[in-house]
């Protein structure tokens, strides 16, 4: 039944009879079949990626969900673009949109209909159109740099983004801020099966003329790059060579100099060089197996690409350097470390070329204002994740996700509170269930596992995975979200499926199974300093600003804080953000694995809408009135149904519409008469009004 003409399904989840998994899924799908991908639960929406264009988009829709209230027409990214742009512009409330979902269900796309819906409508004026564009061009710019063919998604963001975009008083765009998350460097040196690296690898081979070629010294055909999957240069639908094009001219829309972009070129051409650097093994006369460098060729031109001496780039990838107070002691790299450290700084100098673009960005889309800005944030991050095979990636992207999860549900509730005391009604308390103690587990400072994880890697002596998951086994042995092979066989419980070097958090989402191989590694990220030295000593500019720390003044002992402690302050930074906000958001889903339109597996969406906590958000928001409706519209609408409103009616809106539920014989308890809206407690009672509209 629906409340729209024209609608299939009910457009409004909080409206589902019976409420419950299986009916929630049933309307999904119902609705996705008829091309309905929009769905809402009271003000979130729930978009189904259709994978085909549909025509919904574009000038004339925004024009219409521009002139209209949220309710009057069918659910739409841009209704709830507009609520949060209008109550940003006219009730001086900051917003923020939070979109999640899984690897492919539609989160970028999601986000930069939000953006260029705002950008549609806010403000006029050569000025504002151009910080329009600088804010519409970082998205290829991030795409290019972030963004991969991942078996998932042939154009995977492979980093999060929160991008908040700033307004002056009168609602026109001044510029933003960009803070990106955790971008996966390891692609940079490895692939899956069918997936790629980087975009801008393959864009810049097939779209930089001869002359930028060769003073990149590269070759246009990608076979001559190890760090390139070789099986996968194409992606169907996806032109790099012209995306090569859009891309420097969105940096020069941005502001980026022609030395600028020259100079990130070439630092993205040392990292594809380096890939080729093969390193041998000899064996010195003491029997020790060294590493060498087998081509020298290359290791010239990369000499010569950022101004580096050569031998002086091969004794940092194949020796290390150890500084003890009074000596300094040369230890030659076996061929597996050589290669580790080669990799190790590919990786690390893509990672902060990322970084730098993104502070580049904000340099130019900076504000420079003492004036009061109304805030607009967009949060386009990885959903919850649950692999065959879970390591420190999934640990950190899952902590963020539960995180966002108690923001959510706490703004929900509190949002919820608020609307009863504006509109004068009591308050029943609502249980939900409170994360609270997952997200403890994780983040406390001195007893979670991202502080026990810290300090396994500070502690001197002989650390390893294993001792850090010994250390978790003994300290969380009670703990009701955790579990280990150790605990479970000290309760005697016997899961067949958990290895001996795993632990498992039940997770708001369900239970994650997390491998602890390389946690300690992969929170380190040391890079040898013998490294970033050399790379501080090349004469190019940009490729000598993103190693200070190879600076000999500026080397200090202090370690540079660990991966999982910079996420952590990253996301509480996040979070205080978020919670400054009113937030709105859109939950993504995939209808299917194959990247099809119109299949919808119900299934792969129950495990999405149950990470997404779809029904405890129904659940939540019918806690108490499950339906309002603002007095007038409420009135045109059913004023029909009482002899006393129809066919004229001349008095209050709010009387007309007490005539009404009165003349009905609505329950009092049914009903809560509000300053602005009426409040319905139960659907069954908007569903009979609208049986009884129908029938007249
Ligand atoms: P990831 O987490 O991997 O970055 P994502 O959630 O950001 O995934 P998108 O890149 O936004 O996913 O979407 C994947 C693909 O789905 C798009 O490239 C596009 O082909 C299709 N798609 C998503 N949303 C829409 C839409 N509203 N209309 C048409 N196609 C869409
Ligand atoms: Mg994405």
């Amino acid at each position: 039944m629906s409340l729209l003409e024209g609608s299939v399904g009910v457009e409004d989840l909080i409206l589902l009879e019976p409420l419950g998994e299986k009916s929630l899924l049933k309307n999904l799908q119902l609705r996705y079949e008829n091309k309905e991908i929009y769905t809402y639960i009271g003000s979130v929406v729930i978009s189904v990626n259709p994978y085909q264009q549909l025509p919904i988009y574009g000038p004339e829709f925004i024009a219409k969900y521009q002139d209209y209230t949220f309710y009057e027409l069918k659910p739409h990214i841009y209704a709830v673009a507009n609520m949060a742009y209008q109550s940003l512009r006219d009730r001086d409330r900051d917003q923020c949109i939070l979109i999640t979902g899984e690897s492919g269900s539609g989160k970028t796309e999601a986000s930069k209909l939000v953006m260029s819906y705002v950008a549609a409508v806010c403000g006029k004026g050569e000025q504002v159109n151009s910080v329009k564009e600088q804010l519409l061009q970082s998205n290829p710019v991030l795409e290019a740099f972030g963004n991969a063919k991942t078996i998932r998604n042939n154009n995977s963001s492979r980093f999060g983004k929160y991008m908040d975009i700033e307004f002056d008083f009168k609602g026109s765009p001044l510029g933003g801020v960009i803070t990106n998350y955790l971008l996966e460097k390891s692609r940079v040196v490895k692939q899956l099966q069918g997936e790629r690296n980087f975009h801008i690898f393959y864009q810049l081979l097939a779209g930089a003329d001869a002359q930028l070629l060769k003073t990149l010294k590269l070759e246009q055909d990608i076979s001559n790059y190890t760090y390139l999957n070789q099986e996968m240069s194409r992606v169907g639908g996806m032109d790099d060579a012209s995306n090569f094009r859009a891309v420097q001219s969105a940096m020069s829309v941005i502001g980026f100099s022609e030395e600028e972009i020259q100079q990130v070129l070439e630092v993205t051409a040392l990292v594809l060089k380096l890939g080729n650097v093969e390193l041998t093994g000899e064996f010195q006369a003491n029997g020790i197996p060294a590493s060498g460098i087998r081509d020298g060729r290359g290791i010239q031109e990369i000499g010569e690409l950022v101004g580096l001496n050569s031998e002086e780039l091969e004794r940092a990838l194949c020796s290390r350097t150890m500084e003890t107070a009074k000596e300094k002691v040369v230890t030659e790299l076996t061929v597996i470390q050589a290669h580790y450290a080669r990799d190790a700084l590919a990786k690390n100098i893509y990672s902060r070329l990322f970084n730098w673009i993104v502070n580049r960005i904000n340099e130019s889309i900076k504000v420079d204002t003492r004036e009061k800005k109304k805030v607009m944030g967009v949060l386009d991050i990885y959903g919850f994740e649950i692999l065959e095979n879970n390591s420190f990636e999934q640990f950190v992207i899952n902590y963020c996700n539960e995180k966002l999860q108690q923001v959510f549900i706490e703004l929900t509730l509190k949002e919820e509170q608020e609307e009863y005391k504006r509109e004068g009604i009591p308050w029943t308390k609502v249980d939900y269930f409170d994360n609270g103690i997952i997200c403890n587990l994780i983040e406390h400072n001195q007893r979670g596992i991202l502080a026990m994880l810290d300090e396994e890697c500070l502690r001197p002596g002989v650390v390893s995975d294993s001792t850090f998951l010994a250390k978790l086994n003994q300290l969380f042995s009670k703990h009701s979200h955790y579990e280990s092979k150790v605990t479970q066989n000290a309760q005697h419980q016997y899961d067949h499926t958990m290895g001996l070097n795993c632990f498992r958090i039940c997770h708001y989402a369900g239970k994650v199974t997390y491998n602890v191989n390389s946690f300690i590694d992969k929170n380190n990220d040391l890079l040898f300093r013998d490294l970033s030295q050399a790379m501080w000593k090349a004469r190019h500019p940009l490729l000598r600003s993103l190693f200070p720390e190879g600076n000999p003044k500026e080397a200090s002992l202090k370690r540079p804080s660990t991966a999982g402690a910079q996420f952590k302050s990253s996301v509480a930074i996040l979070m205080k953000n978020l919670y400054s906000k009113n937030p709105n958001y859109i939950r993504c889903i995939k209808p299917n694995e194959n990247q099809r339109q119109g299949q919808f597996s119900p299934e792969l969406v129950a495990v999405q809408s149950r990470y997404l906590g779809l029904l405890e958000n129904v659940r939540v928001r019918r806690a108490g009135y499950a339906y309002r409706q603002g007095y007038k519209p409420f009135l045109e609408r059913y004023r029909l149904l009482s002899q006393s409103t129809w066919p004229h009616w001349h008095g209050g809106e709010r009387e007309g519409v007490e005539k009404i539920m009165g003349e009905l014989s609505m329950s009092s308890e049914e009903l809560a008469f509000g300053k602005t809206k009426i409040f319905i407690r139960s659907p069954k009672t908007l569903f009979y009004l609208e049986e009884k509209r129908r029938l007249r």
